[in-house]
């Protein structure tokens, strides 16, 4: 463990760190050995009281400095970032498991999110109508205001940098709650931020009981947009929230995502693509390869080199060198997946590699499991850890309607190398990314976001910096 790992861990507001003084706290687990590494103090509503005054006045002020001295900032905090990275990356792997290169890489992720908005920000043009009379219509953006966030534990420091980032950069003034069960690198995140320059009302974080900060948030006519990515569920009950005040919100929910194996692929290689893929971060990946549709002449080949591959992931404390896969980042997660194993086994799927929970910590083996029937609680509920369901199909038609069965459309993909079929899968989905032969589809300038009950709004390119502001016209005479 970092020496300072615990004193590091405290609520910013304001600018100042606060931690202790009476305030309630959670342990902090680390997934691996499912020991306590620190406690976290969390907000009491004094606090979040205090954040929202910030905030309202870090509004008025960050929505006045010219779009060049955000960028400017934006610019800074990704080279913080970067330099930081490999300790960032400690903090991350400690209390969310994944291996380190994969946090590192996260982390790099989330410095191109700072760099990215901090030049797109200056594009958020405007227009002028021109009136054959010499009257004009203008057409302009502006920040929406003051805007909650609220992060999960999976990515904990590139999802909260996707939502920073464009926030920052339209000008709005942002209150953080990342999840609780990660809160050292999203602080070291937020230090980034006031080191580099961004003003300590514009940027503040708070942990504490999610119903209690949401509610108190949302319920706040301070702020005017919130952004969530989490579960569908959590989801639905933050929308109800901000109905009350008519509040812009962002929602970026759960998704189920299918991939659709055609039998013209080179399957070594696709199989080399699939595997690494589906156990990064444990499965604990909203837009994670999950069902797999395989057409049926290379069905038999598929599960037996994907069963192959599944046995030879390197599961361990991701601080080894080696390992490939980490531990599940919390207890509730091997709970929920044996859960969802052993339905799926009484209902006829046939496992072909893991299954169980094991170890002091919150591990699960990497796991296959083939023929599932689509009665199976697995195949309309999202796994969200490691383990791939598969199905053969007969025809396009076919696969693309196994594809849209569930009330999800997060991210689809496609391994095909016949041109027509990719076109018509991509067109045909029903989901916000499809990727095609490619599992790059989360990336700082692309949009991100899903469709039906995996949310809507979205996040990257210019979409993501136009959900932080509002369309004003101006009509002069
Ligand atoms: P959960 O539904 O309890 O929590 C999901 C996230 O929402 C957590 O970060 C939590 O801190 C936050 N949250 C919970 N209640 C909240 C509230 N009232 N106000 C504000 N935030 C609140 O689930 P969990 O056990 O943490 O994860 C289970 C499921 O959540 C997974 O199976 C997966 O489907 C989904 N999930 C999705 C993502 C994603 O990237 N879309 C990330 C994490 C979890």
């Amino acid at each position: 463990m970092t020496a300072n790992y615990a004193a590091d861990l405290a609520l910013f507001i304001n600018g100042s760190w606060r931690a202790g003084e009476g305030r309630d706290a959670f342990p902090v687990l680390n997934p691996a050995t499912g020991k306590a590494m620190a406690d976290l103090p969390i907000a009491t509503e004094a606090d979040l009281q205090e954040a929202l005054v910030a905030a309202e006045a870090g509004f008025a002020q960050w929505k006045a400095q010219d779009v060049e001295v955000r960028g400017a900032i934006l610019h800074k905090v990704a080279d913080l970032i970067r330099k930081r990275a490999d300790s960032i990356a400690v903090l991350l792997t400690m209390e969310q498991g994944k291996p380190l290169d994969q946090a590192r890489g996260e982390i790099i992720g989330a410095a191109s999110m700072f760099d990215f908005y901090a030049e797109e920000a200056k594009r958020a043009y405007g227009r002028v109508l021109v009136r054959p009379t010499g009257q004009r219509a203008m057409v302009l953006k502006q920040p929406v205001g003051p805007t909650a966030i609220f992060t999960p534990w999976n990515f904990p420091v590139y999802l909260l940098a996707k939502k920073l980032a464009p926030a920052l950069a339209a000008g709005c003034s942002v209150i953080a709650k990342p999840a609780e069960e990660t809160p050292g690198s999203t602080a070291a995140l937020m230090r980034c931020l006031a080191d580099a320059g961004v003003p300590a009302n514009v940027a503040q974080l708070v942990y504490g009981v999610p119903d209690m900060v949401s509610r108190t948030l949302i319920g706040s006519p301070v702020i005017r947009k919130v952004s969530f990515t989490g579960s569908t569920a959590v989801g639905k009950h933050l929308m109800r929230l901000a109905a009350d005040g008519v509040k812009r919100i962002t929602m970026e929910l759960g998704g189920h995502a299918p991939v659709l194996v055609f039998d013209d692929v080179d399957l070594d290689k696709t199989l080399d693509m699939l595997v690494p893929q589906k156990f990064r971060n444990a499965g604990q990946v909203c837009v994670s390869p999950t069902r797999f549709y395989v057409q049926a002449g290379i069905y038999d080949a598929f599960i037996k080199g994907f069963a192959e591959r599944t046995a030879k992931v390197q599961v361990g404390n991701g601080l080894d060198s080696g390992v490939q896969m980490g531990p599940l980042a919390n207890p509730r997660r091997p709970d929920a997946i044996e859960a969802l194993v052993a339905d799926a086994r009484a209902k006829g799927a046939k496992l072909m590699a893991g299954g169980e929970a094991y170890g002091d910590g919150y591990f699960f083996q990497p796991t296959l499991l083939a023929d599932v029937p689509v009665e199976a609680d697995i195949m309309s509920t999202e796994p969200f850890g490691p383990v791939a369901v598969s199905r053969p199909f007969e025809t396009m038609d076919e696969a693309i309607m196994q594809a849209n069965r569930v009330p999800f459309g997060l991210a689809a993909f496609a391994f095909t190398n016949d041109l027509r079929t990719a076109n018509l899968v991509g067109d045909a989905i029903e989901a916000g990314m499809v990727g095609i032969n490619s599992f790059a589809i989360s990336v700082a300038d692309a949009p991100f976001g899903g469709v039906k009950q995996s949310g809507f709004g979205s996040e990257g390119g210019p979409e993501g910096l136009d959900s932080y502001m509002v369309t004003k016209a101006i009509h002069q005479a």
